[in-house]
């Protein structure tokens, strides 16, 4: 209500921060023209090539594998609990929260034995937009991997940070945790499922399985935790749009209930897997986005200083 209140009364000065259409320079500048063959130009290619954010209010655009951000921050390499992995990828953007909500569960990360804090992954690159290699969303800058390994040194070197590897929590291709998986990721993954910003959390189906047993207290945070294909090096957390963040397209929320029944059948198609329907159409081969085919407030994250 009083952000509401905000907006109307701001609505003459800054329409775009409150719209999230972010569509000038921070400065209420107009941006430039975009030329037709960018458009027309694949938008790996485009959102690849850029090496900063945006300086316009901060915004996620469109939806999770089909966006961009506006405004995006950058996480620091190194923090008091963290560090950033990959560093030549130039992936460590988000949108402001984002960088905060992973700024808080480092804190929470931090107070497991073991844990000095966490080693994180992909977030977005500096404008958000596809990707040349790896990932169809963490396009809005408002998805994170969070590494498996228990981030123990927080002083790895910037060589260290692009050649270790985080560790595999799974055997029997995910049906089941494996040693390397403790009673730590339990209380991190929970952490991360009982942030009020958070959508979604994908992890292999042993995983959660091996969460709902394990869970003897409050439930409800397992329905956030989704059984999803690969994720035992990672987790890969997803915020939900910022409130008041009018061109963000969240995800339908996950179905009622805690979802343990579902992660379980999962781990038996794994065991025991069913015959392919015969009828089952065979996969279309996705289509690389251009420019213009991502919400048309995207072509202005491009041009903005
Ligand atoms: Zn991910």
């Amino acid at each position: 209500m009083y952000l509401r209140r905000l907006c109307i009364a701001a609505l003459m000065v800054v329409t775009a921060a409150c719209s999230g259409q972010s569509d000038t320079n921070i400065d209420g500048t107009p941006l430039p023209d975009i030329d037709p063959a960018t458009l027309q130009g694949l938008a790996k290619a485009a959102f690849g090539a850029e090496r900063v954010g945006s300086q316009q209010s901060p915004a996620p655009i469109g939806s999770y594998a089909k966006g961009c951000v506006a405004g995006a921050e950058q996480l620091a390499e190194t923090g008091p609990t963290w560090q950033a992995m990959r560093l030549s990828r130039n992936r460590n953007w988000g949108h402001p929260e984002l960088i905060d909500f992973v700024q808080q569960l480092s804190r929470n990360a931090a107070r497991q034995p073991g844990w000095n804090g966490i080693y994180v992954g992909d977030l977005s690159q500096p404008r958000g937009g596809p990707m040349l290699t790896g990932h169809s969303s963490h396009q809005i800058g408002l998805d994170a991997d969070i590494w498996m390994l228990p981030a123990a040194n927080l002083n790895l070197s910037a060589t260290e940070r692009e050649n270790i590897s985080s560790i595999s929590t799974r055997r029997s291709s995910g049906a089941y945790t494996n040693a390397s998986w403790t009673r730590a990721h339990h209380e991190i993954v929970k952490a991360a499922a009982q942030d009020s910003r958070t959508a979604r959390i994908f992890i292999f189906p042993g995983a959660k399985v091996q969460m709902c047993n394990d869970e003897k207290g409050d439930r409800s945070w397992l329905r956030k935790v989704r059984p999803w294909y690969g994720h035992h090096y990672h987790f890969h957390v997803r915020l939900a749009c910022p409130r008041g963040a009018r061109g963000c397209v969240d995800q339908a929320a996950p179905p009622a209930g805690d979802g343990c029944a579902d992660a379980q059948q999962w781990v038996s198609n794994i065991l025991n897997p069913p015959p392919p329907a015969p009828s089952a159409p065979a996969p279309k081969p996705s289509r690389e986005y251009t420019v213009a085919d991502l919400p048309q407030q995207c072509s202005g994250v491009l041009r903005s200083r």
